[in-house]
């Protein structure tokens, strides 16, 4: 109701009320990002290179992707050498990229895509979106990118935009259902990939959070809430819950400059990745079993990092030993390439540890 109210209020003689693709195509042209992933000029990028980068970007900035996309293609030029690779060398390339069941599903993907469909992955929306790892953004992006099939390609960036351009009411995630069939309408049949890139571009570098550039968006004349000026309300977010703490406590086995360190179970947070032993981690600090008898030190500063759903406080346990604790495990050298390979909230710890 009160969007029909706020649309209301819109002089329609100095506003268009409908955003034109071309409009945003046109500036796409000319100030759309160079991205490392992306070909312009209507060239059709790699499809495995759109997909590589597509996983990468989930929840993540485009900063810190370009230097992790990099990497793997040079490591992984083609789907198939990623499908050959080493796990654990995947998981540690990957290690503080964040939401590690990416990187497990991008395996399981890559073998897929070369044991069944020889290396080359489905073109379309709904067969791409059977893939592991690939839901409703990433397949409805990957089909329109690097197959020009016209899918309405909804991620944060296009959500703020179309709710300030339509001055969208509902609440996120209620909301998405909107955004989606308005996206739907929106999206032309003739340079979808493009549109979808320019619709992420906009929200990116001029319909930003803050402040955003509405004196030089194209289609500031046709967006209802930077008509009446309230461009920041959008999109309306739910209220934000604290999140809930949980404890735990990690230990730092030291030996001859080498750390013991265990890989994570498959299933669970961090699954697959290196890390240092630990305990669960609980809504109260768990009573810590030591791996092994030594003269334990607790570090005086805990680490604190925060996941999707809490935030994680962890106690830091040092030790030096003469053999290794009764675990599976493996001894690492103790040196910057070890912090690489450890997720952020490991690497955390270990760097405490290291700078005692
Ligand atoms: S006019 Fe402003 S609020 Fe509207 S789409 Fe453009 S940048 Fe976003």
């Amino acid at each position: 109701m009160q969007s029909a109210h706020i649309n209301h209020l819109i002089d329609p003689s100095c506003a268009d009320p409908h955003p034109q693709p071309a409009d945003l195509l046109a500036w796409y042209d000319q100030h759309g990002r160079d991205l490392p992933w992306r070909l312009k000029g209507g060239r059709r990028p790699d499809p495995y290179h759109v997909w590589l980068s597509e996983i990468m970007l989930q929840q993540t900035t485009v900063a810190a992707v370009k230097p992790y996309f990099a990497a793997f293609l040079e490591a992984f030029p083609t789907v198939q050498a990623l499908a050959a690779a080493d796990d654990g060398l995947v998981m540690e390339m990957w290690a503080g990229l964040g939401y590690y069941a990416r990187a497990r599903n991008l395996l399981k993907c890559a073998r897929v895509v070369t044991e069944t469909y020889g290396g080359q992955f489905p073109q379309t929306a709904s067969a791409l979106k059977e893939l592991p790892g690939i839901g409703d953004y990433t397949s409805a992006a990957i089909a329109a990118i690097a197959f020009n099939e016209p899918a309405a390609v909804v991620d944060g960036n296009i959500e703020r935009v179309i709710s300030r351009l339509y001055t969208i009411e509902t609440p996120l995630p209620a909301a998405k259902v909107e955004i989606k069939a308005k996206v739907d309408a929106l999206t032309p049949q003739d340079r979808p990939g493009d549109f979808a890139q320019a619709m992420m571009d906009l929200g990116a570098t001029l319909c930003t959070p803050k402040a955003p550039k509405c004196l030089i968006c194209c289609w500031r004349e046709a967006c209802a809430a930077h008509a009446i000026g309230i461009e920041e309300r959008f999109p309306i977010k739910p209220q934000k819950k604290p999140k809930p703490v949980r404890y735990g406590t990690v230990f730092w086995i030291e030996r001859n400059g080498q750390a013991f360190l265990i890989r994570r179970p498959e299933r669970g947070l961090l699954g697959g990745m290196l890390a240092l032993v630990s305990t669960d981690w609980d809504a109260e600090a768990p009573v810590p079993a030591a791996p092994c008898s030594a003269e334990w030190q607790v570090l005086p500063n805990e680490v604190k990092h925060v996941f999707t759903h809490f935030e994680l406080r962890l106690s830091v346990w040092v030790a030096r030993v003469d053999k290794a604790p009764p675990l599976q495990g493996e001894w690492r050298k103790m040196d910057t390439q070890l912090l690489s390979a450890l997720p952020t909230v490991m690497k955390k710890a270990a760097k405490l540890a290291m700078t005692r």
